[in-house]
């Protein structure tokens, strides 16, 4: 066990690359092209090791765009839920290509990305979607989030070469990803055809165990080649998953009916996404000595969840919490000034190398 001081993200480059070995596989027999979704995962520590298996970055917003550019290279597509005016000119100097997320956001900027010679495309929001869960739900009642009107879509034609799509959320299941490309196929086929590139976007759990690939592969180059286009995919949860860890140690040990250990982190400040959804953390399941796991702050429902150990566990024991990588250190916060895990990579030799660490400044520095 490492002796840096917790609490702190660890990031193991030998399971990175199990992932990474499958998006390259993907590409190659796809002829698909994934770029990195930003928004779930920024720390550009590991960009280097990533960079050679996949094709570009895919952001949400001016900062993700300039990051993506910076930091990863390759191709880098621009997307925003709205660009402000004193933004525009800006993404423009680091897009490949700018996706609008509206007609009225194309109307606004396209002239100026059609100056600069940046391709551009329009979100395309067919009206479905996998996501069980209200708040990510693309294809909510009501949705901002792209165009379906067939009419609007066609006014955009003589200004944009592609379209993004995305419409999966975590969809481990190859079967519903096909029937609703079918059903994308059905109703906007026609349109499609006069485009040179479709980005189907991320929530494709392809990197899962057992997750048919060659299927999924297959599929996407049937698709490219009907409709003449360049397929893109923009993973984040599936380019990460399983390879990261927040690693804490307990501080306190609490029986009130319950075996309770307090742990020098916080499930609000270092792994918001799993309170947002309303799950719990994976945290070790060996033994026969059930413990809650629990934060440091002084919410009351600041819990990761329940752990199984092989023996009590005391003060100063390390616990390693499983899968902390996706949507877990781009929303760290200062909630309650507690202490901002520091990150570590855990290279392919072992050898585990601190690349930040965060002081009293930082969390001064993020307030006025
Ligand atoms: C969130 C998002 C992604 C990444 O989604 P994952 O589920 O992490 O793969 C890709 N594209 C767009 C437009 C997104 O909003």
């Amino acid at each position: 066990m490492s002796d840096l001081q917790t609490p702190y993200y660890l990031i193991d480059l030998a399971k990175l690359r199990t992932n990474m070995e499958r998006i390259r596989y993907l590409r190659e027999r796809s002829g698909a092209k994934c770029l990195l979704a930003l928004k779930c995962f920024a720390t550009w520590s590991a960009f280097d090791f990533m960079r050679e298996f996949m094709d570009g970055t895919t952001s949400s917003s001016l900062f993700e765009l300039r990051l993506g550019h910076e930091e990863f290279g390759k191709e880098t597509h621009a997307y925003s839920v709205a660009w402000a005016d004193h933004e525009i000119d800006e993404a423009l100097g680091y897009a490949d290509k700018i996706i609008f997320n509206s007609l009225g956001q194309l109307d606004r900027y396209g002239a100026r990305a059609k100056e600069r010679g940046i391709a551009m495309g329009l979100r395309l929001n067919p009206r479905f979607s996998t996501s069980g869960f209200d708040l990510a739900d693309p294809a909510r009642p009501f949705s901002r989030l792209g165009e379906w009107d067939l009419n609007r879509l066609e006014a955009a034609l003589d200004r944009i070469s592609g379209v993004m799509i995305h419409y999966n959320c975590e969809n481990a299941d190859f079967e519903l990803f096909d029937a609703q490309l079918n059903r994308i196929e059905a109703e906007f086929g026609g349109f499609l055809e006069k485009l040179d590139w479709v980005s189907l976007g991320g929530g494709i759990h392809f990197t899962g165990e057992g997750y048919p690939l060659d299927r999924l592969a297959d599929r996407l180059k049937a698709f490219s080649a009907k409709f003449g286009v360049q397929v893109f995919l923009e993973p984040g949860e599936a380019s990460i998953t399983r390879s990261t860890s927040l690693e804490v140690t307990v501080l306190d040990t609490i029986h009130h009916g319950k075996d309770v250990a307090i742990v020098d982190s916080s499930i609000e400040a270092h792994m918001l996404d799993l309170l947002i959804y309303r799950e719990t953390a994976k945290l070790p399941q060996e033994g026969e000595h059930p413990w809650q796991i629990a934060g440091k702050t002084c919410l009351a429902g600041d819990i990761f969840g329940e752990g199984c150990f092989p023996q009590p566990l005391q003060v100063g024991d390390r616990i390693s919490i499983a899968d902390a990588g996706g949507y877990t250190m781009v929303k760290k916060n200062w909630f309650n000034g507690v202490p901002m895990p520091a990150i570590a990579i855990k290279a392919e030799d072992g050898t585990i190398r601190e690349v930040r660490r965060f002081t009293y400044d930082d969390y001064k520095a993020s307030l006025s």
